[in-house]
């Protein structure tokens, strides 16, 4: 076979890789990975990495399932595609729609497929106003974000999305929409405590509309806890608030579920665990477990009834529910179900891991810890108490990641922040490793900052 340098040269001279710097990595050189197995990846040196990621927040049955391969292969063979324009359907997507009006809030019964979370947002955008058009409310068109958000990276979903370095890009965000305030205490909570912090941002919503005109806002979008972003948990007044605010106007509120969805909380949405009452929730990721791309909006009857009076919805993709995906993401959620994969995230593993992370604040490199369930992050600092940065930049960040896969661990840097989000059926003894070498790697970024 060819060696990693070898595959790399060839990668590197034909593929431009998304959120990279290419030239930097055509230097570094890219890593392969080649295998994967449970929470395990290996790469083509032989290591044996623990992907603290679950690959982009996804893999939340784990890797190598031959179930998931096995309802592939099938579907593959029955029908590997068609789509669901023009009045068609099919087996897989008749059934996939049944089982997700299951297990979403009761009062979200039809989905709109898509095949990925960006898709997924660029229909909320077109659904949203769709449905005040139908409701001969045309002018409600703005839509509501937060900054710091990530909702996908097509041209609507970097806009509702709100990282500066995406809009800098394409002179984004498109028009009609805006950005409030993230829930982010450590970093802008300032003075103020978590609790009055968290009721400041969630009144900066009402602020918006107020200046925006409610006949202008069509609907208000956010993650239950803001993932790319850092795993922002929200202060546990800020929901509430949030709640309390959009009751007052007549607005629609998308959780996008992409990353909370599918059991990462505990619960098997976001919404679940914060109590929310969604119109559109966008969902991917462990919908499949990642394991072959599909998304879906799933939509409350309210909206869904204004849909289905409103004409010809003009949007879909050729992959709106495709049939061997859906296949997939049907074995994918029961085995969640039959695994009882969801409730051990609640009530052992979940905890489990909240523990053990949380033994991670007395590091003196460690400003604060914080998660729900299967996610969790942890904020570098020079200075616990006035909780600053080495620097702008996120260096320690930066440095400590590449510490971590250097030693057998992916963990993810945003800025400062690092975060996990494992695979849901990690072990209590792959926690232990986890932690392990997460401090293994705080110890060595603190040594780079002495030297
Ligand atoms: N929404 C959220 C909350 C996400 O985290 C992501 C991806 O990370 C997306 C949307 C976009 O999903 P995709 O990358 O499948 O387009």
């Amino acid at each position: 076979g060819q060696s990693t340098a070898q595959k790399q040269e060839k990668n590197h001279s034909h593929h431009l890789h998304p959120f990279s710097d290419n030239g930097a990595l055509k230097e570094e050189g890219a890593r392969i990975i080649e295998s994967a197995q449970g929470v395990y990846l290996y790469d083509s040196d032989g290591n044996q990495i623990l992907d603290g990621m679950a690959g982009l927040w996804c893999v939340n049955i784990g890797y190598g399932r031959q179930e998931l391969v096995e309802a592939a292969c099938h579907q593959m063979k029955e029908l590997p595609y068609y789509n669901t324009f023009f009045k068609t359907t099919h087996n897989p997507a008749i059934q996939l729609a049944e089982k997700l009006a299951e297990i979403t809030p009761e009062h979200m019964n039809h989905v709109f497929f898509t095949g990925s979370g960006s898709e997924c947002n660029d229909t909320v955008l077109r659904m949203v106003r769709h449905y005040w058009a139908t409701k001969d409310q045309p002018a409600k068109q703005v839509i509501i974000s937060r900054e710091n958000a990530y909702h996908g990276s097509t041209v609507a979903g970097a806009s509702l999305g709100g990282m500066k370095p995406m809009h800098k890009q394409g002179g984004l965000p498109i028009p009609g929409i805006v950005h409030i305030q993230q829930p982010y205490w450590f970093g802008e909570g300032g003075d103020l405590s978590p609790e009055a912090f968290g009721l400041k941002a969630a009144q900066a919503l009402d602020e918006k509309i107020l200046e925006l005109g409610e006949d202008k806002v069509a609907a208000f979008i956010a993650e239950p806890i803001q993932g790319a972003g850092g795993v922002i948990v929200p202060p546990s007044t800020y929901w509430p608030e949030i709640k309390r605010i959009l009751n007052k106007y007549d607005i629609l509120l998308v959780v996008d579920e992409v990353i909370c969805g599918f059991g990462r909380t505990g619960e098997w949405f976001g919404s679940d665990y914060y109590g929310l009452k969604p119109d559109l929730m966008p969902m991917a990721k462990g919908m499949s477990s990642g394991y072959l791309p599909i998304g879906g909006v799933m939509v409350s009857d309210r909206v869904a009834s204004v849909v289905q009076a409103g004409g010809d919805f003009n949007h879909g993709f050729t992959y709106s529910g495709h049939p061997t995906a859906a296949a997939v993401a049907l074995e994918n959620i029961k085995i969640l179900q039959n695994e009882n994969i969801i409730e051990k995230a609640k009530t052992e593993t979940g905890p489990y891991l909240q523990k053990r992370w949380a033994e991670l604040a007395d590091h003196p490199l460690v400003g604060e810890t914080r998660g729900v369930g299967m996610v969790a992050a942890l904020e570098i600092t020079n200075n616990k108490e006035a909780r600053t940065r080495f620097d702008d930049e996120g260096t320690a960040g930066t440095i400590c990641r590449d510490f971590c896969f250097k030693n057998g661990l992916v963990m993810r840097a945003v800025g400062d922040t690092m975060i996990i989000s494992p695979p849901l059926i990690i072990s209590h003894a792959e926690i232990d490793e986890l932690v392990t070498k997460a401090q293994k790697c705080l110890d060595l970024t603190m040594e780079y900052f002495k030297s």
